[in-house]
């Protein structure tokens, strides 16, 4: 294995710690992404990645599930 090699092996190990580093991700928000909404996020949702307030969580699951059923 000569020089380059090694040094592209070393590159591609930066490139992965750096992908593993970034992937647990995006945390959740303070406040619901609902603008009509805004209630504050309780910290073990926000852990979680939440995005909305759980009573906007719930409608949502709501409406996706009306939707998988084909209901309007
Ligand atoms: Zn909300």
């Amino acid at each position: 294995m000569d020089v380059i090699e090694l040094a592209q092996q070393r590159q591609q190990e930066d490139v992965d710690h750096a992908l593993q580093a970034r992937a647990p991700a995006q945390p959740g928000r303070t406040h619901c992404a609902n603008l009509d909404c805004g209630a504050p996020i309780l910290p073990v949702r926000q852990r979680m990645g939440a995005q909305l307030c759980i009573d906007c969580q719930r409608a949502s699951e709501r409406r996706a599930q009306t939707c998988a059923r084909g209901a309007v």
